[in-house]
């Protein structure tokens, strides 16, 4: 890239951008809308490195004017995406990036082309009544817990970068601005394909299927059914996404159709949370008054979800309608299996069970079971059990967590007389179940407290400090044991709120 205001040495950033080369009916070109004072809050110098991007140079002030919109790489093509989406299941036909601009695509070091995008980057043909700006909090969050998902080994979005811009945005209330710059293998939504079948355009839908298969399925291209082949795939990524959700407590929020990549990545970090005590119904956000997306229904949504994405291929599917339709329904039909498949062989592994016997769902479900009886901290109880996993002196500290420690004292019988039919010992199963069981998550307390020393105290050290910690999740690190904490009562954080 060579910077656009004269006198600079010529910098690389090297775009190839794929999207921006689609027809002009996908997208809108928009630049960023410039910011007065842009500051960079934190730069993700690994994930630049890993970009082929010069982190230095990204932090130098010109850099941090790219990063915050103000000024626009040579080799940028900004386009605001098009896309649609059901939002708790009504169709919106036009939703589209309203506060995000890509910039373009690079490839990174593993040879894998990802999107470098701003978010909050300024109004876009797609702002509806939007201001097509970003609240610090919500980059913050998104920036804490996208990391945090990375770390924890969960295909997700990455954060390259967190600016304040200098002015104020309008929610609530007064708020500091901000702008993420956001990487993900593509900003493909199942809500893009709903885009092209809601106005009947067929010819758009295949073109978007083809792009996606050569960036994210080229196996299925091999396939006699390419277009059923990109269908089992997304949905086997999507099952395995969730199922890893689920295994640590992740609840995404807002599972709205315009939420779920394509390429199976955790994407849009709205009302986000993890659970603390474990019940399946959790919900944090304040917007999702029947518990739609809650902890539980998450299979079920992508589900539903990926059913949505059949709908609109079925005129690729075969051309007699009839036909079409069983093609979906045998792809969909087998994804409710995936998952379940993907969430007990994970939930195997958190208890150390390298083996699979009958009855170990009911060990697994009944653990769950008295745990939401005796509001255990879920994170809390399989990292213990890691512990105990290597004998019984560990027992102590797990049974705490249980309101009533005799529950689980009578599963924990149950648990070590399965244990003796496993071939691993007691450490090999302990570590084994360390490397799964993560003793950090982003409590959402935590989260909270870092929002609000930014805005109330510009200070950004809570924030650092969260980020260190969450990038060895499955490490102890004794000197932030307090962050592996559940809330104290007064402490607990039950609502989340949107990222607008
Ligand atoms: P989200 O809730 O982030 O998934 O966004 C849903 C839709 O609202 C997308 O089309 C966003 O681009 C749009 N949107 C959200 N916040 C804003 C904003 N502040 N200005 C303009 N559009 C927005
Ligand atoms: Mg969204």
């Amino acid at each position: 890239m060579t910077l656009q205001s004269p006198g600079q040495s010529p910098v690389q950033f090297p775009f190839d951008n794929s999207y921006a080369r689609l027809p002009d009916r996908f997208f809108a070109r928009v630049a960023p809308t410039p910011v007065d004072a842009p500051r960079l809050v934190r730069l993700n110098r690994d994930l630049a490195l890993a970009l082929r991007l010069d982190p230095d140079w990204l932090a130098s002030p010109q850099g941090v004017e790219i990063l915050a919109g103000k000024r626009v790489p040579d080799e940028a093509e900004p386009i605001a995406m098009a896309y649609a989406g059901h939002q708790f299941g009504q169709f919106v036909p036009q939703l589209g990036d309203g506060r995000a601009v890509l910039l373009g695509e690079v490839i990174d070091r593993e040879g894998v082309r990802r999107d470098i995008q701003l978010k909050g980057s300024g109004p876009t043909p797609f702002s509806r009544r939007g201001d097509g700006r970003a609240a610090v909090g919500p980059v913050l969050r998104e920036y804490v817990v996208s990391e945090a998902m990375a770390k924890l080994g969960i295909p997700t979005t990455r954060a390259l970068a967190a600016v304040t811009t200098g002015e104020t945005v309008v929610r609530e209330r007064f708020l500091p601005g901000a702008v993420l710059t956001r990487v993900a293998s593509s900003h493909v939504r199942v809500g893009t394909f709903e885009f092209f079948a809601a106005r009947g355009d067929t010819e758009g839908v295949r073109l978007l299927a083809d792009h996606v298969i050569a960036r994210h399925y080229p196996q299925a291209a091999e396939s006699e059914r390419p277009y059923r082949a990109l269908l089992d795939a997304v949905g086997a990524r999507q099952a395995e996404l969730v199922a890893q959700w689920l295994l640590v407590g992740f609840i995404h929020g807002v599972m709205n159709t315009d939420n779920m990549s394509i390429a199976g990545e955790t994407i849009d970090y709205g009302p986000c949370a993890f659970m603390d005590t474990y019940d399946p119904a959790t919900v944090f956000s304040s917007i999702d008054h029947a518990g739609r997306y809650a902890y539980a229904n998450q299979p079920r949504i992508a589900q539903w979800n990926l059913t949505r994405l059949a709908e609109t291929l079925l005129p690729l599917l075969d051309e007699d309608d009839s036909r079409a339709i069983a093609e979906a329904q045998e792809a969909l039909s087998g994804f409710a299996t995936r998952i379940d498949a993907a969430y007990h062989a994970g939930m195997r592994r958190k208890l150390g069970l390298a083996t699979e016997r009958d009855g170990d769902i009911a060990l697994e479900q009944d653990l769950l079971k008295a745990m939401a009886e005796n509001q255990a901290d879920f994170t809390l109880t399989f990292r213990r059990l890691s512990d105990a996993a290597a004998g019984p002196a560990g027992d102590e500290a797990v049974r705490r967590l249980f309101a009533d420690p005799t529950a689980y004292d009578a599963w924990a019988a149950r648990w070590r007389q399965r244990l003796a039919d496993e071939p691993q010992d007691g450490a090999a199963r302990q570590a084994a179940m360390r490397a799964v069981n993560p003793a950090f998550i982003p409590r959402n307390h935590r989260v909270e407290a870092v929002i609000e020393a930014a805005v109330e105290r510009d200070d950004f050290g809570p924030f650092e400090e969260l980020l260190t910690v969450l990038s060895k999740p499955y490490e102890d690190q004794p000197a932030f044991a307090p962050y592996a904490d559940p809330p104290e009562p007064h402490e607990r954080v039950l609502r989340t709120f949107c990222g607008t």
